[in-house]
């Protein structure tokens, strides 16, 4: 039995080398998409700033249009004002120029407003640019950085797999399935050792006649806690394969 399981736990160690370049595999990608989402907002952003760039651009057309209507109408209402004869006219006159001259300084707040969030966007879009060019810089570096990692670790999977199948082929054929329903279930660490009387996984004591068997190790023990495929862990020949 020691030698089967012995090879269960060397099948072990290659499907956690497995696992563990699948799950390299996976985090590049998802390192290059989270990259690509935040170039996403960041060009969303520089977007929306340069159509209010447009707008403030527009509005301010009119507004100083607005003004120059003004400055016609006053200048229109002070030539008027040298040709009225009375006083009652005249302060009507004048009453009117005043009402243009206080519209013309609301606008002309207006503009001094609009010019200062002119100059605000202008900076946003300004440093949205330096951003994203510096995003654009790191995507580039890290997509091909994933791209190399990604061959490398096909490389090693691909001679992991072939190594596995060597392995299995060992294996005797109905404790390789008990292995793969265990781990199918479980998700990982099918075998695990019993050392001290403690399954070393599940942290959980065993009781003291099935560790007096584990020790002989004549058959096939599972936790009774955890399911597991047991095997005592300070037996020197496990040892070599746990602690290479
Ligand atoms: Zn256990």
């Amino acid at each position: 039995m020691k030698d089967k399981i012995k090879v269960l736990i060397e099948l072990q160690n290659c499907d956690n080398r497995i696992q563990s370049l699948l799950t390299r595999k996976k985090k590049g990608p998802s390192r290059i998409q989270a990259l690509s989402d935040e170039m996403e907002a960041v060009s969303k952003g520089f977007q929306e700033d340069e159509e209010r760039l447009d707008t403030i651009k527009s509005e301010r057309r009119s507004l100083e249009q607005e003004v120059e209507d003004l400055d016609a109408k006053i200048q229109k209402g002070n030539e008027k004002l040298s040709n009225i004869k009375s006083n009652k006219e005249y302060s009507a006159a004048l009453k009117e120029i005043e009402g243009y001259k206080k519209k013309k300084a609301l606008l002309e707040d207006q503009l001094i407003q609009q010019m200062e969030e002119l100059e605000l966007v202008k900076e946003r879009c300004r440093a949205n640019s330096e951003q994203l060019e510096t995003l654009q810089q790191q995507f580039e570096k890290d997509k091909k950085e994933v791209q190399d990692e990604l061959v490398e670790i096909e490389k090693e999977l691909t001679a992991l797999e072939k190594e596995r199948t060597a392995i299995a082929r060992k294996a005797d054929p109905q404790l390789l399935r008990h292995y793969e329903l265990v781990r199918e279930r479980i998700g990982s660490h099918a075998v695990s050792p019993v050392i001290g009387g403690v399954c070393k996984t599940c942290n959980m004591g065993i009781p003291p006649q099935m560790f007096n068997e584990l020790m002989k190790c004549l058959e096939l023990t599972s936790c009774p806690h955890c399911n597991r495929i047991i095997y005592w862990g300070d037996d020197a020949q496990f040892q070599e394969l746990t602690n290479p």
